[in-house]
């Protein structure tokens, strides 16, 4: 079996598929890992690394040629595939929610699309969760951010100058990334509040040593779905927490938003007039923004200014931690492998009726499979 790791095409993608560590376990496996040369460059990592795990390094169209598997950051063009066997998986961020042309042209290549993050949040999946791994070192990387931007110190300091405050940290959405912000910013000395709408998290939170703020209503006690995510509240819920927020929001020195709804725009959380609201030289970072934003002033890929206060809406954020989250995606990637290799033949061998297959499968045999992302009939 022969298994292919390609160079990233997006710029904005410095992470890489697999690591020295994990072509190590491909090869334990007894299968064969080609990697194109110069795909670990953006996660420090050079073709001689790979080389010295065994891996075979060589352009892209070498490395993908007789290919049984090919695994991606980034869902890959049709074009890349060429080369690779009839049936071939290809695992990657497939970003599948409204590029149904796209999977069309990707189903066509006769692949076997594998989305990483549809992988279900079942026990047996949690070490190929990858939006779990790379939510986390976002939530981390937010607070790096933030202090990097903020012209403060974050802990306090008792000089001979004089004392220096801590900062003051405001984390809206308590889910992975919200929860490791949280314990980033606590480390770090700041003083730390959060807030969400599921009620599991006020626990978790308090946890971590930070203070809890919410709407408890009603509404709030109901807001957990069967999945564990958030349900989207309705306009009087958002009314109370607006009210909430506005009055927190004007003594926070940083606010970080995790909020995100699946399957929904990311809610709003920030209006343009709590912004103004706070003090000159404060900074929001928003994660949600390529989801459409917590924060109303926030443009993705910009730090934004108004009035004194940076809006910063950095796209890709676990790629500005590149070689750790290679690290951890390039893990995720190897855990869905193991469960997909025969280890008696060395060769490829899907279960269709696993739930962990079923879920992520997106095409098969030149068709788009998976129930979700059917192409649309016209009317
Ligand atoms: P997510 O990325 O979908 O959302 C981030 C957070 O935003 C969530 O905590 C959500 O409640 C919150 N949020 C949504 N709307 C909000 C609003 N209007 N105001 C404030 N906060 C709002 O969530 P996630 O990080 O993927 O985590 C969702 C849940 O899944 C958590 O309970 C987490 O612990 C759980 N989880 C389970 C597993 C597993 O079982 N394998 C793995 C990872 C996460």
């Amino acid at each position: 079996m022969k298994l292919a790791v390609l160079r990233e095409r997006d710029p904005g993608e410095p992470r890489v598929a697999a690591t020295p560590d994990t072509v190590k376990r491909y090869r334990g496996l007894g299968v064969d890992v080609a990697v194109e040369s110069g795909a670990g460059i953006g996660s420090g990592i050079l073709d001689s690394d790979f080389d010295a795990a065994g891996a075979h390094l060589g352009a892209a169209a070498a490395t993908v040629d007789g290919a049984d598997a090919v695994l991606q950051v980034r869902r890959p063009t049709p074009a890349a595939l060429a080369g690779a066997r009839d049936g071939a998986i290809v695992v990657a961020l497939m970003d599948p929610f409204g590029n149904e042309a796209a999977l069309a042209a990707l189903a066509k290549t006769g692949v076997v699309a594998l989305a990483m993050e549809l992988i279900p949040r079942i026990t047996r999946a949690q070490a190929m969760d990858v939006l779990s791994s790379q939510a986390n070192l976002a939530g981390y990387r937010a607070v790096i951010d933030a202090s990097y931007e903020f012209g403060r110190a974050l802990p306090m300091m008792m000089t001979a100058a004089g004392t220096v405050p801590a900062a003051r940290i405001f984390v809206m959405g308590a889910g992975v990334a919200g929860l490791q912000a949280i314990a980033t910013a606590r480390r770090l000395g700041a003083i730390v509040t959060a807030t969400d709408v599921r009620p599991a998290a006020k626990e978790q939170v308090e946890s971590l040593g930070a203070k809890f703020i919410a709407v408890e209503d009603e509404e709030f006690r109901q807001a957990e779905t069967a999945a564990g995510y958030a349900k989207e509240m309705s306009k009087e819920y958002q009314a109370k927490q607006e009210v909430l927020v506005a009055e927190h929001i004007k003594k926070q020195d940083i606010v970080i938003t995790t909020a995100l709804i699946p399957g929904r725009p990311a809610p709003r959380l920030v209006s343009a007039a709590m912004v103004r609201a706070m003090r000159p030289g404060s900074v929001i970072v928003d994660l949600a923004v390529e989801r459409g934003g917590n924060c109303e002033l926030a443009k993705p890929g910009e730090v934004a200014l108004v009035d004194g206060v940076k809006i910063v809406g950095h796209l890709n954020v676990p790629g500005r931690i590149a070689a750790t989250a290679s690290s951890l995606y390039a893990k995720n990637l190897y855990a869905l492998l193991e469960i997909l290799v025969d280890k008696a033949t060395k060769s490829l061998a899907i279960k269709w009726d696993d739930e962990i297959i079923k879920a992520t499968a997106l095409t098969r045999d030149g068709a788009v499979i998976h129930p979700n992302f059917q192409p649309k009939t016209p009317a």
